[in-house]
């Protein structure tokens, strides 16, 4: 590609269907807008899939699994390892794509591309390493050989906060598992989805093995596909709320599931923390994405001794950040993703401060074009306040008082969900003691990032079933199977 334009690089993606290798329009020919939430502006349409469009990409799924299943691990391996490559070798183009469709700025975009392609190593690297056992039966008679084959076609739906590496951390496993699988994207970022098939396709990815189908009617097109009982699993990653509802419909045909839902990080800083470290992870766990991450610390809890410096320091921080439109060079705050998301924020914020919260800074919308909410810190929250227990998914810290290590962990497990929670503390035994006892399935210690595509990623509670990553993240793509010989 010569020099990056908006439109060239919009141009550059397939809009279509990607359903057996081959790019088809939607049966009726239906299309929807997708749009770039700083400006409002239509940056093109994509095919608008129907349940029948749904039932053809399945159909392609299941045709390709027995001869993708039989591949050798080492030819599935090298196509992600060449996907790996291409993806790094094109990230200014699909930073600028997701920059469009998603808004978060380009650095982070950048980011992203760099960090959906590190899935692809990781499961190029642990496609050749799928174990299996040899073991003598407790009587010494027989003989166990347990070995592992991928679960059969996948059913893949992903948000639009991270529009290519929640991709990434779905497809990754399961080409590397040898899985055939039909990938329903977010209906407002479905174009970095779009990109990474052509980029499969050219790293080899055989027709049928990865279909890609936009819709703007997720339940009308999922619901028919979960319950059809040809697909064996289901991988989600989006809210609680869908996540539920998709788990009843996996009932009916007993799928495999794995859930990456929602989160509401609480961050802990105690006395004896550094408070430099501390605040500066407390910005990369607010702010990565604008606020709009699953991991994103939703409440923090500061003890009494330094939450005035901690408030302080975290409001100067938070009030020079530039807002403006992500393709912006040095814009940290991008938009919302949507006019929705910041009447969400702007409720959560009067809710807080009707029942007493102060606001330091930000705490109001900006005018438009584009969706954007202002960096905002408030203090004195109270623990009954709406966003203590709900997912902000904006550019609001809410800080809460605490005096002892009780209190703080009490008020950080009050919540359904058990995705991450991050503490600040330079006594050893205490950061042992409270990351034990912390709910979550991750803890930030002393870091305000924690993902990682070479480690675990999950949650608990109602953040999620099973964990995306490190060296368990192919098994949720194999079912295990045990051989009882006799000898
Ligand atoms: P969402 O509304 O649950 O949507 C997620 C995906 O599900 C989208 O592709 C959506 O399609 C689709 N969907 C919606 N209703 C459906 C239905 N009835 N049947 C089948 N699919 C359906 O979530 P979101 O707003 O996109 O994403 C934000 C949420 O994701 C937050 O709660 C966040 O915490 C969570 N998240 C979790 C993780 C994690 O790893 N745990 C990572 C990122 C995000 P449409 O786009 O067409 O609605």
């Amino acid at each position: 590609m010569g020099e990056l334009t908006e439109s060239g690089v919009v141009d550059a993606v397939g809009k279509e269907l990607f359903i057996g290798g081959k790019w088809v329009p939607s049966s009726g020919g239906r299309t929807f807008a997708v749009e770039d939430p700083a400006t409002g502006r239509v940056l093109c349409e994509v095919a608008d899939a129907s349940p029948e469009d749904g039932k053809a990409a399945l159909d392609a799924a299941v045709a390709a699994q027995a001869d993708w299943a039989k591949t050798a691990p080492r030819e599935r391996s090298e196509i992600l390892r060449r996907a790996y490559e291409l993806l790094n070798s094109r990230v200014d183009e699909l930073a600028l794509l997701m920059t469009l469709e998603m808004g978060k700025p380009l650095a982070e975009a950048k980011g992203e591309v760099a960090y959906a392609a590190e899935f692809f190593r990781w499961f190029a690297e642990e496609a050749v390493r799928i174990d299996g056992g040899y073991q003598v039966a407790p009587n010494g008679s027989g003989r166990f050989l347990v070995t592992k084959q991928p679960v059969g076609p996948c059913l893949l739906i992903t948000p639009w906060n991270f529009p290519m590496a929640m991709g990434g951390r779905k497809i990754g496993p399961a080409i590397a598992a040898g899985c055939t699988m039909v990938i329903k994207p977010a209906e407002q970022t479905p174009l970095s989805m779009l990109a990474l098939a052509a980029i499969l396709t050219e790293a080899g990815l055989p027709a049928g093995v990865l279909n890609v189908v936009t819709t703007s009617d997720p339940g009308g097109v999922m619901e028919p596909m979960i319950k059809d009982g040809r697909a064996r699993k289901l991988s989600f990653t989006g809210s609680t709320a869908v996540g539920r509802k998709l788990l009843e419909q996996c009932a009916d045909k007993v799928l495999r599931t794995s859930m990456e839902l929602g989160g509401n990080a609480p961050f802990l800083v105690f006395d004896d923390a550094d408070l430099d470290a501390a605040v500066e992870g407390a910005m990369q766990a607010k702010m990565r994405n604008i606020g709009e991450a699953c991991t994103a610390a939703n409440r923090f809890y500061v003890q009494r001794g330094v939450a005035d410096e901690f408030a302080r320091r975290l409001t100067e921080r938070m009030s020079a950040l530039p807002l403006g439109r992500g393709t912006e060079p040095g814009v940290v705050v991008g938009p919302l993703i949507d006019s929705d998301a910041v009447a969400k924020v702007t409720e959560l914020v009067a809710d807080a401060t009707s029942r007493g919260a102060k606001v330091l800074t930000g705490g109001t919308t900006v005018d438009g074009p584009g969706n954007f909410y202002q960096a905002t810190v408030l203090t004195e929250v109270p623990r009954d306040a709406r966003m203590a227990s709900e997912e902000i998914f904006g550019p609001v810290a809410p800080i809460s008082v605490f005096d002892d290590e009780d209190e703080a962990v009490a008020a950080a497990n009050d919540t359904e969900y058990g995705l991450v929670s991050y503490v600040y503390t330079n006594d050893l035994k205490r950061a042992l003691r409270v990351s034990e006892a912390l709910e979550a399935g991750m803890i930030g210690l002393n870091q305000g990032i924690v993902s990682n595509p070479a480690a675990p990623f999950g949650g608990v509670k109602q953040s999620g079933l099973g964990r995306e990553g490190g060296t368990v993240g192919i098994d949720e793509f194999l079912e295990t199977k045990y051989i009882a010989v006799s000898l």
